[in-house]
C-alpha cells in the first residue's frame, strides 16, 4: 500500500478502515541467506539497504523484543554530520544525505526537520577547535559556519551570553542538520524491507550461534534453530552479551544514557542546540517539548533506568546556557543501554568467524548514523568488502593503532 496525501483524505472520509498493517508477522523458515540479528534501526535500515540497493533475498531481520523498543525508540532525535576525523565525517555526511531523501524512498513521514544545529564555544581555545572541525567538514563536502557572538544573538536572544565562568564566545553551526522523529524511523524502515520480501520476526531473542569448523552456520532463537549462510549482527547495547555467545570479547562497555522532554511550551528553540563547557543539548519538540540530555550515567549497566545525580548534572548544564529552562517543568524521562567502544567510534566489519558480520559501538551517536550505518552494512554483507565511508570502522584498529578518537579522550568513558 502506497502512502500518498490522496489515500489520507480517502481514509479519513471512510472511517479510517481500510489501512492494512504496516507489516507481516510471518513465522520464522529453517533457513535464510541473511540473517540480522536485533531489530533496532541499524538492523531494519541494513535489511532495507540490502533488499532494495544490493538485490539481497531470502532476508530475515530477528529481534527479541518489538520494533522500535529499543535506543531506536528512546534517543533524543539529533541527525547532524559535524564531525572531524577522516575515519567519521565521509561517513556522516553520506547519512546525512541519506537522511535528506529518506521520507521519500521510504515512502514514509518520519518527521525528517532540517533545523540546524548549534556548538556553543565558551573559550577562544574551543573557537579555534570548532573552526578547525568546521573546515574538515567544508573540505569534505558537508555545510558549516563560524558564528560570533553578535550573530548568536540574532539567533537565540534567550541563552546566558554573559555567565561569568562560560561565557559565549562563538559558535559552530551546521543548517542541514536537525531532528527526525526516531520511532518512525523504524517504522518506515520496517515497512519497506517488509514491502521487498525481508521477514520481521519479532519476539524473537537469539540465544546462541551455531559453529562447525570456525564457520557460523545460523542461530539458536527463542523460536528454534535458523539456519544462515551470512550472520549480521547489530544489537547496540546487547552487543557484548551476544558477541559473547560466539565467543567473541568485544572493545566495548554498556552505558545508560537518558533523555529528557518537558512540558509543551510555545516555539522557542530554532534547532538543537549543545553546550560546550557542560554537556547538555536540546531541541524542541513539534508538540512543543524541550527535548534534552547530557551526559552517560557513569557506570555500567544493562538496565534500562537512569539515576537521579544525572538528572541533576543534566539540568543544572541547561541552567547554566538557557536559565528559562528551570521554569519549565519536567514531563517525563527515561534511558537507554548504549554501546561504547574505546575510542567512542563505531564498528561495521566481519569478525574472525567465518559467515559472522558485527555492527556495534555507536553509543550516543548512533541515531544520525542509521541509513549510512545500515547502507555500509548492506554493502559489507553483499560484497564482503567494507564500504569506503566504513573502511576504517574496524575491529582491529586499536591492535593496529589507527584509533578513530574524535573526541580525543580515548578509553575515557566518564569524559564521554
Ligand atoms: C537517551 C538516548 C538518547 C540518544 N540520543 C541520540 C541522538 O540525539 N542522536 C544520535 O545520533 N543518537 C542518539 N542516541 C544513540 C542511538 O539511539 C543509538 O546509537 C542507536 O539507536 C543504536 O542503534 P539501533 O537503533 O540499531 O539500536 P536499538 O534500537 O537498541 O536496536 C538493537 C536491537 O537489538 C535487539 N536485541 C538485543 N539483543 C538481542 C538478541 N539476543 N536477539 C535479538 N534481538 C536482540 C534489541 O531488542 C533492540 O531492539 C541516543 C541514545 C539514547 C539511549
Amino acid at each position: 500500500m502506497r502512502y500518498s496525501a490522496f489515500g489520507i483524505l480517502k481514509q479519513g472520509l471512510t472511517g479510517n478502515k481500510g489501512w492494512k498493517p504496516v507489516w507481516r508477522e510471518p513465522e520464522p523458515k529453517k533457513s535464510y541467506d541473511y540473517i540480522i540479528v536485533g531489530g533496532g534501526g541499524h538492523g531494519l535500515a541494513t535489511a532495507h539497504y540490502l533488499a532494495k540497493v544490493y538485490g539481497g533475498k531470502n532476508i530475515a531481520v530477528l529481534e527479541k523484543g518489538w520494533i522500535g523498543s529499543g535506543n531506536i525508540g528512546r534517543n533524543t532525535t539529533i541527525v547532524r554530520s559535524n564531525y572531524g576525523l577522516e575515519g567519521n565525517q565521509p561517513f556522516y555526511e553520506m547519512s546525512l544525505k541519506l537522511w535528506e531523501g529518506l521520507e521519500q524512498d521510504l515512502n514514509y513521514n518520519a518527521m525528517m526537520s532540517q533545523r540546524g544545529i548549534l556548538n556553543l564555544a565558551h573559550s577562544d581555545g574551543q573557537r579555534d577547535a570548532y573552526a578547525k572541525r568546521g573546515n574538515a567538514m567544508l573540505m569534505s563536502g558537508a555545510d558549516a559556519e563560524l558564528l560570533d557572538r553578535a550573530a548568536i544573538q540574532k539567533m537565540c536572544p534567550f541563552l546566558n551570553f554573559d555567565n561569568e565562568r562560560f561565557p559565549i564566545k562563538a559558535g559552530l553551526l551546521q543548517r542541514r542538520a536537525g531532528t527526525a522523529r526516531h520511532d518512525a524511523v523504524a517504522w518506515g524502515y520496517a515497512r519497506s524491507a517488509d514491502l521487498h520480501g525481508v521477514d520481521i520476526i519479532q519476539n524473537c531473542e537469539v540465544t546462541g550461534f551455531q559453529m562447525k569448523n570456525g564457520k557460523c552456520l545460523g542461530v539458536q532463537t527463542s523460536k528454534g534453530m535458523i539456519k544462515a549462510k551470512k550472520t549480521a549482527v547489530c544489537v547496540a547495547g546487547a552487543s557484548s552479551r551476544v558477541m559473547e555467545k560466539a565467543g567473541m570479547r568485544l572493545p566495548i562497555e554498556s552505558h545508560v544514557l537518558q533523555a529528557f522532554v518537558s512540558e509543551g511550551l510555545k516555539p522557542t528553540i530554532p534547532g538543537v542546540i549543545t553546550y560546550g563547557a557542560g554537556h547538555f543539548y536540546v531541541s524542541q519538540s513539534d508538540k512543543g517539548g524541550l527535548v534534552f540530555g547530557g551526559d552517560l550515567d557513569g557506570y555500567n549497566s544493562y538496565a534500562q533506568r537512569g539515576n537521579l545525580p544525572v538528572v541533576e548534572d543534566v539540568c543544572s548544564g541547561g541552567m547554566s546556557i538557557m536559565p528559562m529552562i528551570g521554569r519549565a517543568r519536567l514531563l517525563r524521562m527515561w534511558g537507554g543501554v548504549m554501546d561504547m567502544s574505546m575510542d567512542g567510534s563505531p564498528f561495521i566489519d566481519k569478525t574472525g568467524i567465518e559467515g559472522l558480520y558485527f555492527n556495534g559501538g555507536w553509543c550516543y551517536g548512533g541515531f544520525k548514523a542509521t541509513p549510512a550505518s545500515g547502507y555500509c552494512y548492506a554493502h559489507l554483507l553483499a560484497t564482503d568488502t567494507s564500504h569506503e565511508n566504513a573502511s576504517q570502522m574496524r575491529l582491529d584498529r586499536f591492535i593496529r593503532g589507527n584509533m578513530i578518537d574524535e573526541k580525543g579522550v580515548g578509553a575515557q568513558p566518564n569524559l564521554h
